[in-house]
């Protein structure tokens, strides 16, 4: 492994920390003032077109795309792109200044691996322009979604037609303005061996039968613009050239989808960490108690070291990840995908905490960001897999191979 970065990868980051600089940092009061008036509800910060222009223009654009697609994409390799959503992620709504953002990357990815010509005309085209943006629609309420293979919404053949019925909640940027579509996980043939009953489909937003059951909060926010909803789905009606793949193959597009995912949540935990960090260490520099500075209380520095070592930890562990994607591609670096999904927001999560404390009340206020990253990697150990299941199936592995290994006699 040689984890030094290559020419390509030092000239983005110093391009992307510098727009970071000049466009992102200094735009984050403006929009976060922005995003949380209930006058705004639903709406998008007025400053981000521009800033996305800005970007696009300064080919920061795409970064994600982990391989050349036309014109569209630098075509940088996971191990290349990792310490890029590092940046992105010390302030979370930035990727989409550069066209980074999920859900749309994963459906971005989707519909460059498995869609049809005339559906990445239709829709990939505009996304990677970042004209219009997605929704990724699979949990639901009724069943205990992180088994997809519970999951109900019946995709019945109609005519020419698909008809979808059933209930979705935790549907993440379905309230954007710029949301037009949506990509649906359901059932196409229930008697269908378990793997095989599942299929994608792509449904315009605005298709009648959809309706919003209410909106979700996490921790309390509403996380407008994208939001999280709660959907029903009656007689919703599309055309068959929208299935993806082909019916059953539904497993196979999630599993596609949720490798290079799960690795960008990782590194923009990995970012925010850092950033708890630096803004940490600033605070208890500059005020006192009981006499001395709070940076020279033993138990802070601690606190400091703890946190770099394991922000390192975790860096190390996700290139790790990121490399073995490029060498052997994400089914066989699952062991790694799994590891580094446990690891990263945990960590972050628990480097937030202390830095919240740090801070006395102001930690869990939103002058700093450092709340809002806390609850980030909190509900980014729920979402894209539990915790829970990614070690179920790491464990598994692990002790087949670790049996394996021992088979001519234990050494
Ligand atoms: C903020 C947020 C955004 C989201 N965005 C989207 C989105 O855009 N689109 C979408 O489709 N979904 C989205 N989700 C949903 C998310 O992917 C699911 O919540 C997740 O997959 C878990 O499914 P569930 O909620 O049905 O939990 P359940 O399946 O009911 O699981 C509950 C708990 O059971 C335990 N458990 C489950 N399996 C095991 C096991 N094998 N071993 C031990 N314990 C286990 C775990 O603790 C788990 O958390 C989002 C969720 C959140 C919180």
């Amino acid at each position: 492994m040689d984890f030094d970065y290559s020419g390509k990868t030092r000239d983005l980051i110093a391009r992307l920390d510098a727009f970071m600089d000049a466009h992102v940092y200094p735009a984050e009061d403006a929009r976060h003032d922005f995003v949380i008036d209930p006058a705004n509800l639903w709406q998008e910060w007025p400053g981000l077109a521009a800033l996305k222009d800005a970007a696009r223009t300064a080919g920061l654009w795409n970064l994600f795309l982990p391989h050349e697609y036309g014109a569209f994409s630098p075509g940088l390799t996971n191990l290349e792109y990792a310490p890029l959503a590092e940046i992105m992620g010390r302030v979370p709504w930035s990727s989409e200044v550069f066209n980074c953002s999920a859900p749309d990357t994963g459906n971005m990815e989707v519909l460059a691996k498995y869609g049809s010509p005339a559906q990445q005309a239709q829709w990939l085209t505009p996304l990677l322009e970042g004209k219009i943006r997605s929704a990724y629609v699979m949990t639901e309420p009724q069943v205990a979604s992180s088994d997809a293979t519970n999951l109900e919404m019946s995709i019945v053949a109609d005519g020419d037609d698909y008809v979808l019925n059933g209930r979705k909640w935790w549907i993440s940027n379905f309230m954007h303005p710029a949301t037009t579509l949506l990509l649906v996980m359901g059932k196409t043939d229930f008697d269908a061996p378990r793997h095989a009953q599942h299929s994608t489909i792509i449904v315009p937003r605005d298709t009648p039968g959809i309706t919003v059951v209410r909106h979700q909060r996490v921790f309390g926010s509403l996380n407008s613009p994208g939001g999280e909803c709660e959907l029903r789905f009656d007689n919703v009606r599309v055309p068959k050239e929208n299935l993806i793949l082909g019916e059953g193959r539904g497993f196979e597009i999630a599993q596609g989808r949720l490798g290079p995912g799960r690795i960008h949540h990782c590194m923009r935990s990995i970012g925010q960490a850092q950033r708890a960090l630096e803004i940490m260490a600033r605070r208890v520099d500059s005020r006192v108690a009981f006499g001395k500075k709070i940076a020279d209380q033993s138990s802070i520095r601690q606190d400091v070291a703890k946190g770099f070592c394991e922000v390192e930890m975790a860096r190390l562990l996700t290139l790790k990840a990121a490399d073995r994607m490029d060498k052997v591609g994400n089914k066989d670096a699952r062991d790694l995908i799994a590891a580094i999904k446990v690891v990263a927001p945990r960590m972050a999560q628990e480097v937030c905490d202390r830095a919240i404390q740090a801070h006395g009340g102001m930690g869990v206020s939103d002058d700093t960001p450092i709340a809002e990253f806390f609850t980030i990697n909190r509900f980014v150990r729920i979402a894209d897999g539990p915790d829970e299941v990614h070690m179920s199936q790491l464990g598994k592995q692990k002790i087949r191979e670790y049996v394996a290994m021992n088979e001519g006699g234990p050494r």
